[in-house]
């Protein structure tokens, strides 16, 4: 038997209510590694109780908006402190390479540190009023307890985007992260507590979406949900939320174009399609799934990517050479593979891959596939797969190929390869995605906004609009004028 995690609730680990847990497994080998607390409908009472509590306490409420940032300065240096720790753990709970990890976590406290500078820049504004005795300011305020939801794929990072600007505005959060993947966020409470946050600011549930994660979207005492995942998921949230008149903030699935113009630099195109869906085994909300090369350099890229692609080492994710890990868990494999079955019998060509594999080490992998013969039509091009799986297609005109990447559910991202300047702006001008890149893919930072259009979200992360995700705005009257205020069916500004 592996060890047992608990919930932790008010700065300290406390068992589940039921006394059940379940085995959170190792993709890349099969091995369980640990048991995680199964989180109940009582476990999340408590979490939000003790969120609430955190919330009222006079030291996180009255605190001051300079040591709040002093406090996430400080929670950025511990994590930097711990990164190799914190890559390790992720890396062994989702097959994540460890290099891509450490990676992630050695540029988190940047997000920390982004906030903490934001932390006493809060500002409202006076409105101007038509008449001289009336004052008319506004005010920006904390909202209560934010539930957060997040996913297996990189789960500190799209945490942080969350708790970072929640605390910095002075919420507090009880967080239920995936299934898959409970132990670093686990680690990253003990952080917070160590940082000196008082007990309660931060809070973990751990279990599965329908019993802890809907308990929590269904808590009465939750202000707002942030909510990173699918879109099926996020839609059930959004329903649920709405009916409440709670905000919610929703980061969800992609189908991103990545587009290559015959004026590319077909070598850095290549590489950046390589990256778009290759990288964290395709893993990413942003995975640039859908790939358009101009019938010029069609032949060339996709010889240059089939044979990185078929190049490309799978293995342990623990090993700095492995460029390939697994999926997260056996379903996730399975669902991807039978996508590429999928798109068989939808009349696809298997260029490359296509095969299951256990990396000879009784894991979850799957290898680099190519697609072509695909239409736009087709459900391995329409739905999310999320495995590395890319489907490339052939376009002649700029026209042509705006409205192939536009003609999707999703809005997450595009990739654009040319070195037409001109091009470059009217792409990211008529791409309907909330990020694009040129000559590059999947770049992010901590002061970048970011938002899914369409089906791919709602509210954004990141950057300092984010700030208004995680507060309300007051609007404050008054009247300085201390005479009769006259006639009581006549108020005017
Ligand atoms: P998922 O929707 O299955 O699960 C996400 C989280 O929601 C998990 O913690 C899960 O336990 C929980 N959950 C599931 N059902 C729930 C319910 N009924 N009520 C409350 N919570 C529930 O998604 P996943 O498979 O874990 O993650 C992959 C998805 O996340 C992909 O679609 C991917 O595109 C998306 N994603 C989006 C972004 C982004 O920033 N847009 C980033 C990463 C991943």
């Amino acid at each position: 038997m592996t060890e047992q995690r608990n919930h932790y609730i008010a700065g300290t680990y406390e068992l589940p209510a039921s006394g059940e847990y379940f085995a959170s497994i190792n993709p890349a080998n099969g091995q369980e590694i640990y048991q995680a607390a199964r989180g109940n409908t009582d476990d999340v009472a408590r979490a939000v109780q003790s969120a609430q509590r955190a919330f009222e306490d006079p030291r996180w409420r009255d605190l001051s908006q300079t040591r709040r940032g002093h406090l996430l300065r400080r929670l950025g240096d511990l994590i930097g402190e711990h990164a190799d720790e914190l890559a390790r753990i992720e890396s062994l709970d989702n097959g994540k390479l460890l290099r891509e990890m450490r990676g992630q976590m050695s540029n988190l406290p940047e997000y920390y540190y982004y906030y903490a500078g934001l932390a006493d820049k809060i500002e409202g504004s006076v409105i101007p009023a038509s008449n001289r005795a009336i004052l008319n300011y506004t005010m920006r305020e904390p909202l209560g307890v934010v539930g957060a939801i997040t996913p297996w794929n990189s789960p500190l990072t799209l945490t942080t985007s969350k708790l970072a600007p929640a605390l910095t505005m002075g919420n507090t959060m009880v967080v239920k992260p995936s299934e898959h993947t409970s132990a670093s966020v686990l680690r990253l409470a003990e952080l917070v507590t160590e940082a000196g946050f008082p007990d309660g600011t931060l809070n973990v549930v751990t279990g599965f979406g329908a019993e802890a994660g809907q308990a929590l979207v269904d808590h009465p005492s939750i202000a707002k949900i942030s909510f990173t995942g699918s879109t099926l998921t996020g839609s059930r949230i959004a329903s649920a939320t709405a009916g409440r008149f709670i905000g919610s903030t929703l980061e969800l699935g992609g189908k991103s174009p990545n587009i290559v113009f015959d004026d590319a630099n077909v070598e850095n195109a290549a590489m950046g399609v390589v990256a778009g869906i290759f990288a964290a085994a395709g893993q990413t909300c942003i995975a640039g799934s859908r790939v358009f090369a101009h019938a010029s350099v069609y032949d060339e890229l996709l010889e240059r990517v089939a044979a990185r692609a078929k190049s490309i080492k799978l293995g342990d994710p623990l090993d700095d050479t492995t460029e390939l890990g697994p999926l997260a868990f056996r379903d996730q494999r399975d669902k991807v593979a039978s996508y590429v079955d999928l798109g068989r019998s939808e009349g696809a060509t298997v260029l490359t891959g296509g095969t299951s594999s256990d990396g000879g080490l009784g894991g979850f992998f799957f290898e680099p596939t190519v697609l072509t013969d695909v239409t736009n039509d087709m459900r391995v091009v329409r739905e999310e797969i999320f495995g590395p799986v890319a489907a490339v297609m052939r376009f002649t005109t700029e026209d042509e190929v705006v409205s192939l990447a536009n003609d999707t559910d999703y809005g997450l991202a595009a990739g654009v390869w040319t070195t037409n300047l001109a091009r470059a702006h009217r792409m990211a001008n008529r791409l309907d995605a909330g990020t694009i890149w040129v000559n590059t893919y999947r770049a992010m930072s901590p002061m970048s906004p970011r938002q899914g259009f369409k089906s791919s979200g709602v509210g954004v992360e990141h950057g300092a609009e984010t700030m208004k995700e995680y507060s309300r705005l007051k609007s404050v009257w008054i009247n300085t004028d201390e005479g009769p205020i006259g006639d009581p069916f006549v108020m005017r500004g």
